[in-house]
C-alpha cells in the first residue's frame, strides 16, 4: 500500500462477514496501478448495526463504500437518494458520500452487461434465460430489460420469479423444469443461483437442447470455471465467467470516490484470480 497523506480518500466494503470479499483486493490494485492517495478496506459491520456504521463513515468523511450481504436493503433504505439502477434491482451495492448525503445505486447490472462485452458479446443479439430470482438474478434481469432484451426467468420457488415479473413488467416466467426445453428459444442462458459453487452442487442443464450460438454465462466465480462454463467450452460454445462482472462492477465506485476511471484487464484479472486459486 502506497503512504498516505492527510488528504487520503478513504472508502470500503461493508458486510457481514466480510472476510470473503475481493474488493479489497481488486481496489487496491487500482490504487496502486494508479499511485492514488487513498485506501479501500474491509468493513465488518454486524447486522443491526449498518445504520448506525454508516451515518459514522459519513461523519468520518468517507468517500462511499460497497455494501455486500447482508445489508444490500438496509443500504436502500438509509440512502438519501437512489438512482434508477438500485430502484431496479431493489438493493443498493454502492454508496457514495457527498455533504453530507449519501446517495446508492447498484452496478451488479452494470457489471454483468460490461462484461459480455467485454467478452465479445452482445447483450441484444436476442432473449435471454435468466436461472434465479434472487439479488444477482434481479440485477441481471433488469439490466438486460434496459438494454432492450427479452427476458424469460426460471426459479425453483416460482412465486419468487413471480415476484420479480411483478417488479419487472415484461418479464416471461417459466417453471424451474422447462428450463432445458427453453434453451432453444434463447440466445442467452445466465446462471444466477449458487448452483456450481464451491461447496454446492453443479447446475443440472443439458446445453444440447440450446442451438450453436447459444452463449452461456455464470455469475458464480468461485471455481473460475465453474461445471457449466466447462460444459459449454466442451460443446464450443461462447462461455462469460462471472469472475468479470465481479471486477466490472467495481468501476463505478472506484470512479466515484478516487477520481480514476480504471481499467478491467488481464493483469487485474490474474492478479484477482490468483486469490482465488488459493481456495
Ligand atoms: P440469492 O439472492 O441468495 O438468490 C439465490 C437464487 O438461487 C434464488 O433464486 C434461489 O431460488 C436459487 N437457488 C438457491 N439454491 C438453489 C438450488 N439448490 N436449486 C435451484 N435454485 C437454487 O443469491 P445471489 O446473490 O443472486 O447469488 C447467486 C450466485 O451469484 C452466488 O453464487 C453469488 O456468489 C453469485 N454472484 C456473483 C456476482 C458477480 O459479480 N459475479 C454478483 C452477485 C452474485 P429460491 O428462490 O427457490 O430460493
Amino acid at each position: 500500500m502506497s503512504i498516505l497523506s492527510g488528504h487520503a480518500r478513504v472508502a470500503g466494503i461493508a458486510g457481514w462477514p466480510v472476510t470473503y470479499s475481493r474488493s479489497p483486493r481488486l481496489h487496491g490494485f487500482w490504487l496502486q496501478r494508479h499511485g492514488i492517495d487513498g485506501v479501500y478496506v474491509p468493513l465488518p459491520i454486524r447486522p443491526g448495526e449498518f445504520a448506525t456504521a454508516v451515518r459514522g463513515l459519513l461523519a468520518a468523511g468517507f468517500a462511499g463504500a460497497n455494501v455486500t450481504i447482508p445489508h444490500k436493503l438496509a443500504a436502500f433504505e438509509i440512502c438519501d437518494s437512489v438512482d434508477a439502477s438500485a430502484h431496479r434491482a431493489g438493493a443498493v451495492n454502492t454508496l457514495i458520500f457527498g455533504e453530507g448525503r449519501i446517495s446508492g445505486s447498484n452496478t451488479d447490472g452494470y457489471g454483468f452487461i460490461a462484461n459480455l462485452r467485454a467478452n465479445g458479446v452482445d447483450p441484444s443479439t436476442g432473449p435471454a434465460l435468466v436461472l434465479g430470482a434472487g439479488g444477482s438474478a434481479r440485477a441481471v434481469a433488469a439490466a438486460l430489460q434496459d438494454a432492450g432484451v427479452a427476458v424469460t426467468v426460471a426459479n425453483r420457488t416460482r412465486a419468487h420469479a413471480e415476484q420479480l415479473g411483478n417488479d419487472l413488467p415484461g418479464l416471461h416466467v417459466i417453471e424451474w423444469e422447462s428450463r432445458e426445453a427453453a434453451l432453444a428459444d434463447h440466445a442467452l442462458v445466465v446462471n444466477a443461483t449458487p448452483l456450481g459453487m464451491v461447496g454446492h452442487e453443479p447446475l443440472d442443464l443439458d446445453l444440447s437442447r440450446g442451438s450453436a450460438s447459444l452463449v452461456v454465462a455464470d455469475n458464480v466465480y468461485v471455481p473460475l470455471e465453474t461445471p457449466l462454463l466447462r460444459a459449454a467450452r466442451a460443446r464450443g460454445l461462447r462461455s462469460v465467467e462471472g469472475l468479470g462482472m465481479l471486477l466490472h462492477q467495481a468501476v463505478p465506485g472506484f470512479r466515484a470516490w478516487f477520481g480514476v476511471e480504471p481499467s478491467v484487464d488481464d493483469e487485474l484479472r490474474r492478479f484477482v484470480a490468483a486469490d482465488l486459486l488459493m481456495q
